[in-house]
């Protein structure tokens, strides 16, 4: 129960997800640390790969808030690195991790862990710059017959006895609005009329704590605090996660910026800055929502909700931040202030802002309020699946790709079962 409403409960339970989020994290690679997370449900292992370390200013920081109470954890992460053995490691612990693709193929992503490894099998083909339009279905409209694309500049047709849209929330959700035919009027398998609908995407902010200290930390996501995440003893509802994006610097700054604070340049301010990223959870509203207007573009409604658990998480940090004595040469007054860095120039966010987009095609038991069941399959049609960000009931207030990931490999244990297929065993990755 949140301050702004109820975060719904889902079909499945986390018993039946934990096998997967760990099968999810060994092929993701990765690091952290059994135990450290107050808010941990139960795992059946350990982490498949130790922790990734603090640098000296975050090690700080850590202490800092442990001293004060919390329960700081190490930010699991998935990267290829291998502190014991940096010789053998592929990630350098660079300071490009957040938001740029890895020049040494080092980040745990799917290009790399599923899309590769999947094309060496020579049944697996990818088809680059192909943008799927349209699905059509037999005339019953219990099964999709064809895959509608544009490939290069030609149109093609192709298809399946099972089609899988994994398109992204937004996209997955616009595919099947733009797919209404006379048996699906308001968009394939839309009977209910929730495609589209539900669209969440966390209440985020980036906040920079100012120290006199500089920060010359390199990596710097390695530090979480969720002793905030469910009810607290100031307050009885949940206020979210905080963590910390790549080290902001002047240049990425410039794109944002943040109201310079008094006798700084964003230069300095990169400097001596810890980038925080607070996370709350928005809820689900139908209202916010994908729909396909006139012309055939994608519109997204989205008016926020649930603010004032992450109103409260910002004022929390202001505090903490203000009680730190660590630093040996200022004790607590290095600490100079909180500043947000805006994430959109503007009021609304544009579509490109989008990043933890889910919730627009809900899975459930009854199809009366949900698009698909609890194995993504469409309740109104027969072949297809609906595998991506789109099928989550609730957004949660942490990432959401080990989520997404796990849900898949679950619905590809249920495809294997409905095609006959034994499960082949899960093949090992070696961090070098
Ligand atoms: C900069 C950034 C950083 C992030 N960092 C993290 C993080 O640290 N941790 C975390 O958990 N999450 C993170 N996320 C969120 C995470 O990446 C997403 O939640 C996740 O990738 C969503 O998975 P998905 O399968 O739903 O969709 P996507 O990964 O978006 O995949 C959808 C795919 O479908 C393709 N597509 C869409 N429409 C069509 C069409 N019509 N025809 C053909 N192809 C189509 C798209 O090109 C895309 O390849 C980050 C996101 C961004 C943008
Ligand atoms: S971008 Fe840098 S830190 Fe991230 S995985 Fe690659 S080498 Fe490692």
């Amino acid at each position: 129960k949140h301050y702004g409403g109820i975060s719904p409960e889902w079909p499945i339970s986390y018993d039946e997800l934990e096998p997967y989020y760990a099968q999810a994290e060994r092929i993701y690679h990765v690091h952290g640390h059994g135990g450290e997370d107050p808010t941990e449900p139960r795992r059946t292992g350990g982490y498949p790969f130790p922790a990734v370390s603090h640098e000296p200013r975050i090690q700080q920081l850590s202490d800092d808030f442990a001293r004060l109470g919390l329960k700081p954890l190490h930010t699991p992460l998935g990267i290829m690195l291998d502190e014991k053995n940096p010789w053998k490691s592929t990630c350098i612990r660079c300071n490009t991790c957040d938001g740029f693709p890895c020049l040494v193929n080092a980040k745990a992503d799917a290009h790399i862990c599923c899309v590769l490894p999947a094309l060496q099998h020579p049944n697996v083909t990818l088809l680059t710059d192909t943008k799927v339009t349209r699905l059509e279905t037999s005339a019953s409209g219990r099964e999709v017959t064809e895959v509608h694309v544009e490939r290069n500049g030609t149109k093609e047709i192709y298809n399946g006895t099972i089609v899988i849209v994994s398109g992204g929330a937004i996209n997955s959700a616009a595919l099947l609005l733009r797919s209404a035919n006379d048996k699906h009027p308001n968009g394939l398998a839309n009977g209910s009329d929730v495609v589209g609908r539900h669209y969440m995407g966390h209440t985020n902010s980036v906040l920079m704590a100012l120290s006199k200290c500089p920060n010359p930390t390199v990596f710097q996501k390695t530090l979480s605090v969720n002793d905030f995440y469910f009810k607290s003893p100031e307050w009885e509802f949940p206020m979210g996660h905080i963590s910390f994006v790549g080290k902001l610097d002047g240049d990425t700054l410039k794109a944002g910026a943040p109201k310079v604070a008094p006798k700084w340049t964003l230069e300095l301010m990169g400097k001596h800055s810890l980038d925080f990223w607070l996370t709350s959870e928005d809820l689900p509203d139908p209202n916010n929502r994908v729909t396909i207007n006139r012309d055939g573009e994608i519109v997204l409604q989205y008016k926020p909700n649930n603010e004032e658990g992450h109103k409260r998480l910002i004022k929390k940090l202001e505090s903490l931040m203000q009680q730190q004595t660590k630093c040996p040469i200022h004790g607590r007054e290095c600490h100079e202030g909180l500043f947000a860095r805006n994430l959109f120039l503007g009021q609304r966010i544009p579509l490109a802002g989008v990043a933890h987009q889910n919730g627009t095609i809900r899975f459930g038991n009854d199809p009366k309020t949900s698009a698909l069941d609890r194995n993504c399959k469409a309740h109104e049609l027969d072949n297809l699946y609906v595998v991506d960000a789109s099928f989550f009931c609730s957004s949660g207030a942490v990432n959401p790709g080990l989520t997404i990931i796990a849900n898949a490999l679950r619905v590809g244990d249920h495809l294997l079962e409905r095609m006959n297929v034994r499960r082949p065993e899960p093949e090992m990755t070696s961090v070098a």
